[in-house]
């Protein structure tokens, strides 16, 4: 899991020096398959559930699971949130970062920075004894707190042997959930807030993958995969 975790983040910080005005998002696909293979990993996105990239390049108003394309060419202002797997000896990393393109609106650079916060918080809750509830409602708190709509319908999950395990890990609180499974050390899981600057409200496109807000505002994306241990809890993919 360390391996894979850290083959992961060091991806995203690859790729993320390739982010700039006038690059595809099947180039930076292309870039990062290359990368992980070459430092002894396979793709964990690359054909799951059909899914044709080893990456997942969402711009602006995408969510999650952009497939990256070469008629996509990013511009100064935008946004892309890019979401990332890698394997090593039948184990997962996952990881996502939304990274500016040029200059960015400065109430879509604070979307971004908030999202990201939204993960810390959730990560101090992620420790053994407290429940996977007490990191979705410290989550939901500081999206709330800056009126942002919580992505519902996608959440994050356990990951080991698979890249998506039980237990469901929401960045919202729920009656339905209710306290959600016991965090004990040993566990893995992928935290990943999803975060919109209008509404929750989502649909998908016709490509069957993209997932984009409702009402075209833009979102964010930022994830690790966390391992909870005796003490607290390690991060296993770079964060930064
Ligand atoms: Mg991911
Ligand atoms: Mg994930």
């Amino acid at each position: 899991m360390r391996a894979a975790g850290e083959l992961t983040g060091r991806t995203l910080n690859y790729i993320e020096k390739l982010v700039k005005s006038g690059v595809t998002t099947k180039q930076l696909d292309e870039a990062a398959e290359a990368f992980i293979r070459k430092n002894g990993g396979i793709p964990s996105f690359l054909n799951y559930d059909g899914f044709p990239g080893s990456i997942c390049t969402s711009v602006n108003s995408q969510i999650v699971h952009g497939i990256p394309s070469k008629k996509v060419k990013l511009k100064d202002g935008d946004i892309i949130s890019i979401d990332c797997g890698a394997m090593i000896d039948g184990y997962h990393g996952d990881a996502a970062r939304t990274f500016l393109v040029g200059e960015v609106d400065p109430e879509i650079q604070k979307l971004v920075e908030v999202t990201r916060e939204c993960f810390f918080k959730g990560l101090e809750m992620a420790v053994p004894g407290n429940h996977i509830s007490d990191i979705s409602r410290a989550i939901e708190k500081h999206a709330l707190a800056h009126g942002y709509g919580i992505v519902r319908e996608l959440v994050g999950h356990g990951i080991g042997s698979h890249l998506h395990e039980a237990p469901e890990v929401p960045n919202f609180t729920s009656v339905r959930m209710g306290r959600g499974a016991r965090l004990a050390p040993g566990m893995s899981i992928a935290i990943e807030p999803m975060i919109n600057l209008g509404s929750c409200e989502v649909r998908i496109l016709d490509d069957g993958w993209t997932c984009v807000t409702a009402d075209g505002k833009p979102s964010a994306h930022y994830e690790n995969t966390v391992f909870i241990t005796k003490d607290g809890n390690e991060v296993l993919t770079n964060p930064n």
